[in-house]
């Protein structure tokens, strides 16, 4: 199995959010604050954690967060970063509001539910929706998703999709701190057939199914996190040609996850030791 199938098997994001009333909580989900500490990322994507994360502002004329209240809108301060940075072009140009999802929890670490990735405060789910008037409090809360993708699954729904959603995707493959940004193969098939001749951007795309409504992205991993492991860099080219094809494919099944793998991993030992620490003198 080829290695980026193995580390995209690490995003599952749904559409709805999950009641985590439902499943014990894990201990990650029970730290409301973050770890005060130089920021580090920690460990991998799907078993890692962050020390020092910072909270993105709920209030910017560039972008809304959604769900605030599951306090999922923390990050390593690249990622904050990012966010900014990218959200004041898309506003610079016009494109409208931006809508941001799921980042991580205050430490970071493993949700009971929901997303396996998500862990170490480099993944943000931005939606691919851009809004021309700010949404109120209310639909913020309980956000609804448009579905960008036909009932096939071969192609986007064209009255749903507008050039400022290709756009917005462009901008954020262009960000020199993102590693890739996963979306449906719909969805990546749209941007192969729309991009014209500036294609290495479209390396950074990868096709995962989910990712309807939303992209997800993936910063590197920050230069000072030296316990932050990467997962390999995408395959050369645009990833247009027979990689997209084969996901496009009503045979396409995803890799099937073994029983091994399922199990939950042994975290990383800075991780362990925090939440340890954590619980010891709370
Ligand atoms: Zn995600």
């Amino acid at each position: 199995m080829k290695r980026w199938i193995i580390t995209a098997l690490l995003i599952i994001t749904p559409l709805s959010s999950f009641s985590a009333t439902t499943h014990a909580l894990t201990p990650w989900q029970r730290i409301k604050a973050p770890i005060k500490a130089s920021p580090h990322a920690i460990g991998e994507v799907n078993n890692g954690c962050i020390i020092g994360s910072q909270a993105l502002p709920l209030q910017n004329s560039a972008y809304q967060v959604l769900r605030a209240d599951k306090l999922r809108y923390f990050g390593h301060p690249d990622l904050i970063n990012f966010i900014q940075r990218v959200t004041q072009k898309a506003q610079k140009e016009e494109l409208g509001t931006v809508l941001i999802g799921d980042m991580a929890m205050p430490a970071g670490g493993r949700f009971t539910s929901g997303h396996r990735s998500h862990q170490n405060g480099l993944d943000v789910d931005i939606w691919l929706q851009l809004t021309d008037k700010r949404w109120s409090a209310q639909q913020l809360k309980k956000p609804v998703a448009i579905d960008l993708v036909d009932s096939n699954g071969k192609q986007v729904i064209e009255a749903h999709w507008t050039s400022n959603i290709t756009r917005l995707i462009k901008l954020s493959a262009q960000d020199n701190a993102v590693a890739r940004i996963f979306v449906h193969p719909a969805i990546k098939r749209k941007l192969c057939e729309t991009a014209g001749n500036e294609r290495q951007w479209l390396r950074k795309i990868r096709p995962w199914f989910g990712h309807r409504a939303h992209m997800h992205i993936r910063l590197n991993c920050p230069k000072e996190s030296k316990e932050c492991i990467a997962q390999p860099i995408p395959p050369y080219g645009d990833g247009c040609g027979s990689e997209l094809a084969s996901w496009l494919e009503d045979s396409h099944a995803l890799p099937s996850v073994k029983p091994q793998d399922q199990k939950v991993p042994l975290l990383p030992a800075t991780c362990q030791k925090l939440v340890d620490h954590h619980f010891k003198v709370n």
